[in-house]
């Protein structure tokens, strides 16, 4: 089979998108490669189709769960073997899934970049027979760029476990700085590069300086046809928008991580299948969602950095028709954006007692705690500690970076459970414990195959089964995991806080300060560029596309600067095209007032008839009170 079979037989698809091919075979001739495509061009089957034409395993390395979750998904939709592995599963399930990568038929091998840092996962990798070593959203290696994930510095020890392994890394957003940082810390070498152009002929981007920003939201949507997307700022003003878009009789909905998982699904899944025009969010939504009739994004605030900002406003118009990205900030916006970010950088002292807080929170004691992994709630956590929610944030990623701990974003992972003990000994236990027979009865009756793997199970259809309330049902599975009959996993829909060295005191804490001002000061340039980007009247598409390091980008013709030049300038060529029609049509001899009206085409009556007057007065046609000549 060569690429395209494999293109058709998996995806269905006949073709190859621009540059697809040239990445394909880059990576199949073994080069260490860079893929730039802009969001939905197609980064995904740069690596897996390489993948499926060679023996063994694909390592991918995905910072977000819900994109690694997703992409298996995608590819065991296809019959292709996947996994994946995050913060929130248990070191046995790990142990299994690993077991299964290096015996097993697996093609692709999923990895949070925290996960890397264990020792079971990179001893398991070098028993593996790797192909392809994938980055993806390879901006997040580089301090310069707008995402940073300290842990994917990491990435690099791979290139030491696996050192004839080529390594592609794939993003959507990197700048010429960014470009070079990923070079360097992947250390790719002599590494083949492809950048697809991110300009973006379709989108009209649109900046508005306005007070009343709800009244123009309402026009928009009104005079853009189809489905779009409003972000805000916050959750509250989610649901604020949405209701106030309903009362104006526009089909909306609002969407943020904090709802419940099956709301959120259910929400976003509407809003897909366009039973929701508008979906009202913060930026939690939209990643990984591949709508492509998106005709307008508009942003209601300042966004954090121009990056968010393409990446978000380049949703609209992916089927390549007209859409619209427009931007409604006015200046006490801007003031909001510089305020809130210069106030909520958080200082040394404030980093230390956040983590000193987090000891105290899990009740963790000094020297204790290692490797250990916690459900998070920041809300929770901020108001028991009286804590800034944003400044807590920008502290917990400074401890991340100093190696004290790691964080995973929010993840729903459904109860699972695995028998510890054989299929006799679990027998010899259902006499003994009567009690529990129908419960293990049940479980292994629908939920097969519980012996070598984790099953996910679902507490509540137990429930109805056995016709025992949750908290029995859930005591009794706590039980048996006590006894160590099963291992018994209980959902969460939280992010994940781990631990990384023993808890500290702050007297012995290492904050790398250096850092923390370089940080400060990358912050500080990427707001600088939104506020420019936001008041300076020149082409959109420039701005942003030299953001991105492409100069000497043309003119895109339809942003707000553009039309507004092309306006200006219609308004001054208008009474010299007047001008010229009224002269040409005299050569031809002396008309009436009337005549001359009718004869000329351009203009209205009034615009017309100001327009002789002019002329009359400049002394360029003369009238004897009948008629009009030169
Ligand atoms: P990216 O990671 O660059 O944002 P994805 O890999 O998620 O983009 O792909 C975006 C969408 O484009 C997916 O729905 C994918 O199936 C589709 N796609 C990718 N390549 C092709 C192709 N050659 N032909 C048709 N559709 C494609
Ligand atoms: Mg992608």
């Amino acid at each position: 089979m060569n690429k395209t079979d494999i293109l058709k037989q998996y995806w269905g698809f006949d073709s190859f998108r621009p540059l697809q091919e040239d990445i394909i075979d880059a990576v199949l001739a073994h080069k260490d490669t860079l893929a730039l495509l802009p969001t939905g061009g197609g980064k995904s089957l740069c690596f897996q189709v390489p993948a499926m034409l060679q023996e063994g395993i694909c390592l991918v390395i995905s910072p977000l769960i819900a994109l690694m979750k997703d992409q298996v998904e995608n590819l065991k939709a296809k019959g292709i073997e996947a996994v994946a592995i995050y913060a929130g599963m248990g070191k046995r399930e790990i142990d299994i899934l690993l077991d299964n990568c290096i015996y097993g038929k697996i093609k692709f091998l999923y990895l949070s970049p925290e996960r890397l840092l264990s020792d079971i996962v990179r001893v398991r990798i070098s028993h593996m027979k790797v192909n392809l070593i994938a980055i993806d959203e390879a901006h997040c290696i580089s301090q310069w760029g707008y995402d940073f994930r300290p842990p994917y510095l990491q990435i690099k020890e791979l290139r030491t476990i696996l050192p004839k392994v080529p390594v592609i890394a794939l993003t959507a957003t990197a700048t010429q700085f960014v470009r070079k940082d990923i070079v360097e810390k992947l250390e790719l070498k002599d590494p083949q590069v492809f950048v697809k152009s991110f300009a973006r002929k379709n989108l009209s981007y649109v900046v508005f300086d306005l007070e009343d920003k709800y009244k123009k939201l309402v026009d928009i949507i009104r005079n853009v046809k189809g489905c779009g997307l409003v972000y805000v700022r916050n959750r509250r003003e989610t649901a604020e928008v949405s209701f106030f878009l309903k009362r104006n009789q526009i089909s909306a909905d609002y969407y943020h991580a904090g709802l419940e998982r099956s709301e959120r699904s259910r929400k976003q899944e509407d809003w897909k299948s366009n039973k929701t025009r508008v979906m009202v969010a913060t930026n939690a939504f939209g990643m990984g969602i591949d709508k492509p009739d998106v005709r307008f994004v508009v942003h209601l605030d300042l966004p954090e950095s121009l990056e968010a900002y393409y990446q978000e406003a380049g949703r609209a118009g992916r089927d390549e028709h007209r859409a619209f990205a427009v931007l409604l900030a006015n200046k006490s916006d801007q003031k909001a954006l510089e305020y809130k970010y210069s106030n909520n950088f958080p200082s040394v002292e404030e980093i230390k007692k956040t983590y000193h807080y987090l000891g105290s929170y899990y009740q963790l004691a000094y020297g204790m705690g290692e490797g250990l992994s916690f459900p998070f709630d920041l809300a929770d956590y901020c108001k028991k500690f009286n804590l800034g929610v944003l400044k807590t944030i920008g502290a917990l990623k400074f401890l991340e970076h100093d190696g004290y701990l790691t964080l995973s974003e929010n993840i729903f992972l459904q109860s699972r459970v695995l028998f510890l003990i054989n299929n006799e000994d679990l027998y010899r236990f259902q006499i003994e414990n009567a009690g529990y027979d129908p419960l293990i009865k049940s479980i292994l009756r629908s939920y097969g195959g519980s012996f070598d793997q984790y099953v996910k199970i679902n507490e509540y259809d137990l429930t109805k089964r056995l016709g025992v309330s949750f908290n029995t049902l859930v005591g009794m599975l706590k039980r048996l995991h006590e006894l160590e009959i099963l291992s018994y996993l209980p959902q969460t829909d939280q992010p994940q806080l781990q631990f990384l060295r023993p808890r500290a005191d702050q007297l012995h804490m290492d904050i790398d300060v250096k850092y923390i001002e370089l940080r400060k000061k990358i912050q500080d340039d990427q707001i600088s560029a939104v506020l420019a980007y936001a008041s300076t009247a020149q082409c959109r598409s420039i701005q942003l596309l030299a953001y991105f390091d492409e100069p000497a980008a043309a003119k895109c013709g339809v942003c707000d600067v553009c039309l507004a030049e092309k306006r200006a300038e219609e308004s001054k060529e208008f009474p010299e095209k007047l001008e010229f029609e009224i002269a040409t049509l005299l050569q031809t001899g002396p008309q009436s007032l009337d005549d001359l009206v009718a004869g000329v085409k351009t203009g209205n009556e009034t615009e017309k008839l100001n327009q002789i007057r002019e002329l009359l007065d400049a002394g360029k046609i003369k009238t004897d009170g009948k008629n009009y000549y030169l």
